[in-house]
């Protein structure tokens, strides 16, 4: 049986999800029908695992499965694709913690279901949307942002003008990047520029607070030294976990606490052997295209690389 929304929609003996669908009149998109194009990709509660087998683990994680897979023996319950409803926040901190960077801690005033690592959308009066990615773990009770204020931009310049007590409004969480505890003693990757380092540090925080085991390299890069932030926490936090190890990387000016050359470079060399790590990478657009390119032509699997690039909005 199959619920959808108010429908109930009884499947036939050894039906897929696809084909009760389907016979039932539901629009939905289909291709292959072999589990290899993902068009007929669903969210469900618990589908059944032969139907997610093919998917990356943070889609599994989320509920996602392939409907021309999936034979499920009792009740599924599907879910809808309706967009969120907006969460109203209220700015309770805003620190600049580098030259055109904000930290901006919000409490929203209504529970907002995330995986530290995913993003949220900053709607701006005026209509406009931005994403933004998620530093702190739901245990925090409010979201970390990082921000860096673009010049001439509608919601990064208006955010950085934001004074605690403000209110702005959120909807989300989306996105595949984020930690899942499938093996605690894998290796993890996580690399970024910028406030590519956002995302980053809600990963590492969520991967050691689930128990995580193997080692954990966290790479922030920035065009000179000035452009790193929140150093001091970041070396706290290897303080207390020792299979976490933090590198920060420079193009130019380095000193003695940083490495001076291109991030990808730094980060194929920190990987080790490609095929027993899992990837994290988030930031400027280019930058990720870069990385991911580099560690898959080196031998990473595709599925292994979870990817974040700070795509500007469509003008
Ligand atoms: C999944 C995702 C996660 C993101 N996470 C973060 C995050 O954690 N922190 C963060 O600071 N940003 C993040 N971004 C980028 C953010 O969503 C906005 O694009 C950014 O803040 C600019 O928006 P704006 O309204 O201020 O500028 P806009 O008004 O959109 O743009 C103003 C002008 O600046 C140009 N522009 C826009 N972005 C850039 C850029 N990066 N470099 C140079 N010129 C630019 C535009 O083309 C335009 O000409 C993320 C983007 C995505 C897609």
């Amino acid at each position: 049986m199959l619920s959808l929304g108010a429908q109930e929609i009884p499947l036939l003996e050894g039906e897929t999800v696809l084909e009760g669908l389907e016979r039932s009149g539901v629009d939905v998109a289909s291709g292959c029908r072999a589990g290899t194009c993902c068009k007929c990709m669903l969210r469900a509660d618990s589908p059944p695992p032969e139907s997610q087998s093919t998917l990356r683990p943070t889609l599994r994680a989320q509920g996602y499965f392939l409907a021309c897979q999936a034979r499920p023996e009792g009740r599924l319950t599907l879910h809808s694709a309706e967009a969120p409803t907006p969460v109203d926040t209220r700015v309770e901190e805003i620190e600049h913690v580098a030259e055109g960077v904000a930290r901006i801690l919000l409490r929203p005033s209504t529970p907002f279901p995330f995986r530290p690592g995913q993003y949220l959308d900053v709607l701006h009066p005026d209509g406009h949307a931005r994403s933004y990615s998620i530093a702190s773990l739901p245990s925090d009770g409010v979201l970390e942002l990082h921000v860096r204020e673009i010049p001439n931009g509608r919601v990064s310049g208006w955010l950085h003008g934001r004074v605690q007590g403000d209110d702005v409004r959120i909807r989300g969480a989306f996105g595949q990047c984020f930690h899942v505890a499938d093996d605690p003693r894998k290796k993890l990757l996580l690399v970024g520029a910028g406030t590519g380092l956002a995302p980053l540090l809600g990963i590492a925080r969520d991967a050691l607070s689930q128990g995580h085991a193997g080692p954990i390299d966290l790479i922030h890069g920035g065009l000179e030294p000035g452009r790193l932030y929140l150093r001091e926490e970041l070396s706290r936090l290897a303080e207390q976990a020792p299979q976490l190890r933090i590198h920060h990387c420079v193009l130019r000016r380095a000193t003695q606490h940083e490495h001076e050359g291109q991030l990808d470079e730094l980060a194929v060399r920190l990987a080790g052997p490609l095929a027993s790590v899992r990837a994290f990478l988030c930031g400027d657009g280019e930058i990720v295209h870069k990385l991911r390119r580099k560690l898959f032509l080196a031998g990473m699997p595709s599925a292994e690389i979870l990817a974040d690039p700070f795509l500007p909005a469509p003008a």
